[in-house]
């Protein structure tokens, strides 16, 4: 970066090209809309950023963003207590949420495994996890970590360890398949495959 801008200008570039989707250039191109912006308007936004840091937390029964403790979601008493939904992140159990068809317990793992990017067991909120099945109410571990290599691996090592630690709990998975609409002759192989494997009887 040129060495004429100003510092504090320089400074937030920096941060802001560190944001999902915007490089050096776009961030550039934020910070200088952000200076146009009415004083009162980015002052706005900078305590938006502040109020993230002192008025949200980790709900420390389901490891999501809440600015109350328990959240929202599991301190409501109408929710059923014995299935526990496991997603990778908060954004998932949101949009799992939203079609309101569930209404069990959740929990957030907080990423996958994925041992080329050194993220390993220690990674995940493994304890957590341990610490909620222990508590004894759950009796089913529904998985909802998605399709991807990473999910399989991570779902694959979950359901050993809790088959292992707790074998009365029953575990599941998101079925997998050929989404509403589509054909079969369309579809990648991997979907294919798993559309197969967990194929379901017609009643
Ligand atoms: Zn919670």
């Amino acid at each position: 970066m040129s060495s004429r801008i100003p510092e504090p200008l320089k400074a937030l570039v920096e941060q802001l090209a560190r944001l999902p989707g915007l490089g050096p250039k776009s961030a550039m191109r934020a910070a200088m809309t952000l200076l146009k912006w009415p004083e009162a308007e980015t002052r706005r936004l900078g305590r938006g950023i502040h109020d993230l840091r002192d008025k949200l937390h980790l709900c420390s029964r389901c490891g999501g963003l809440s600015a109350q403790e328990p959240c929202a979601v599991c301190a409501d008493d109408s929710r059923t207590r014995d299935t526990l939904c496991l997603v990778t992140e908060w954004d998932s159990m949101l949009t799992l949420d939203e079609g309101g068809f569930y209404r069990g317990q959740y929990m957030i793992l907080g990423g996958l495994l994925a041992p080329l990017e050194k993220m390993g067991t220690d990674s995940l909120d493994l304890d957590r996890l341990v610490r909620r099945l222990d508590e004894g109410e759950i009796q089913e571990l529904i998985l909802a970590l998605g399709a991807t290599i990473e999910a399989e691996n991570t779902a694959s090592y979950i359901h050993q360890m809790v088959r292992g630690r707790f074998p009365h709990i029953r575990v599941s998975r998101l079925a997998q398949g050929i989404p509403l609409g589509a054909e079969v002759k369309y579809m990648d192989k991997e979907t294919l495959r798993q559309s197969l494997q967990y194929r379901q009887n017609l009643v």
